[in-house]
């Protein structure tokens, strides 16, 4: 299949680590953090970890839009969709994620809330469409990548005049994440662990561009290579970032070029800017209160502003007591490091978000990696 066995090539893939190898000096070590959930499954399906040498580790970070999401948020939309009898459309990771008490959209659903499942914003304007006389809230997350479609689905309301649809907002901000890992007071307390390069997100710099990380790697030193999701994509990307840090550059590179432009897509960043603008602050499961870092609807929206539409009341949201999500976000723990993790805690019965996104780090080490350690130390076993 043209563009994508190229990405899966097991003999290139051979000599990409042989390089990586070759070229990774045994004197150090190299902490690559991969932000992007969808790095860390290529990593895991496609056994990249495994071919790395010793002192190669990649770090799981908050890219997961439904990880990164606090309670709070979730219980607010489980709120607007019980106490104020809307029409609640959602992505369909969304419903499963564990909210105080663990109550989870699917669970207001089966007592009664009117909570259904979408594939896009247009879904959710369909229904709105086809129920004039029921408020269709769209609850709205996800990083860059997500956000452009939601300003279609608002900009087409209003052309319409649709009335009875607003979006529930929390779209969040990539590049204000990464750098709050990196320099924080509370991610700091929180416990935090050394990170010499970033492997880039990809769909989300094919709206942004390549250029909103260039402050940030000159500001912290520290390399970034915008990485795209195929297994030779993170592992040439790997052997970039252990290049720049051999030479001790920390400059903005893209593997990614197939997708990626210095600039991102303008429309798309232009269609956003009207719709939206900064949130002064945002909680990020995991970082935080993080300035900066997510976007709320503009005034001149307002009408299809569900936050504006229902108040929602004051409440102590809380996680489930014992899960490592929030450090394994910020990659201080693995999910193996949580006394949860395939005991009551499985894709199943998810206890965190991590462990329900198809993105989360949980989900990627229950699918394909659990019994990788095993393996690994049965092989050395043998060998010794
Ligand atoms: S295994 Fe489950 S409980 Fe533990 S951190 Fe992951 S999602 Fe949370």
């Amino acid at each position: 299949m043209k563009y994508v066995d190229e990405f899966r090539d097991r003999n290139l893939a051979k000599t990409i680590a042989e390089a990586i190898r070759q070229e990774a000096d045994p004197a150090r070590s190299y902490n690559l953090m991969e932000f992007c959930g969808g790095h860390t499954h290529a990593i895991f399906r496609y056994g990249v970890k495994d071919l790395m040498p010793e002192n190669v580790h990649f770090v799981h970070g908050p890219g997961c839009p439904v990880c990164v999401l606090p309670v709070r948020r979730l219980d607010d939309a489980v709120e607007i969709a019980e106490r104020h009898d809307v029409i609640l459309c959602t992505y369909g990771d969304m419903m499963r994620v564990p909210g105080t008490r663990q109550r989870s959209l699917i669970r207001a659903k089966a007592d009664g809330a009117d909570i259904r499942m979408v594939y896009s914003t247009l879904d959710a304007l369909h229904i709105a469409r086809s129920n004039p006389d029921r408020q269709v809230v769209f609850f709205a997350i996800g990083f860059e990548t997500t956000t452009p479609p939601t300003a279609v689905a608002i900009r087409q309301a209003e052309k319409e005049g649709l009335r009875n649809f607003s979006v529930f907002c929390n779209h969040v901000l990539t590049p204000s994440a990464i750098g709050h890992i990196l320099e924080s007071p509370e991610v700091r307390d929180l416990g935090t662990v050394r990170i010499d390069g970033f492997l880039g997100p990809s769909h989300v710099s094919s709206v942004i561009g390549s250029e909103p990380y260039e402050f940030f790697a000159e500001e912290f030193g520290k390399p970034v290579v915008i990485a795209g999701f195929e297994p030779l994509d993170v592992m040439q990307s790997t052997l970039m970032l252990v290049r720049q840090i051999n030479e001790g550059r920390h400059e903005v590179e893209n593997e990614y070029t197939r997708v990626v432009t210095r600039a991102g897509n303008l429309k798309a960043q232009a269609l956003v800017s009207e719709i939206f603008e900064l949130r002064r602050s945002f909680e990020w499961r995991g970082l935080g209160t993080v300035p900066y870092s997510a976007l709320k609807i503009r005034a001149r929206f307002a009408a299809f502003d569900a936050e504006k539409c229902f108040a929602v009341t004051e409440k102590q949201s809380r996680e489930v007591k014992s899960c490592e999500c929030p450090a394994i976000l910020r990659g201080v723990k693995k999910p193996t490091d949580c006394k949860l993790f395939g005991t009551v805690c499985t894709p199943d019965t998810p206890m965190g978000s991590c462990m329900v996104s198809s993105e989360g780090a949980c989900a990627a080490y229950w699918t394909y990696g659990r019994h990788r350690q095993t393996a690994r130390t049965r092989r050395k076993e043998t060998a010794a």
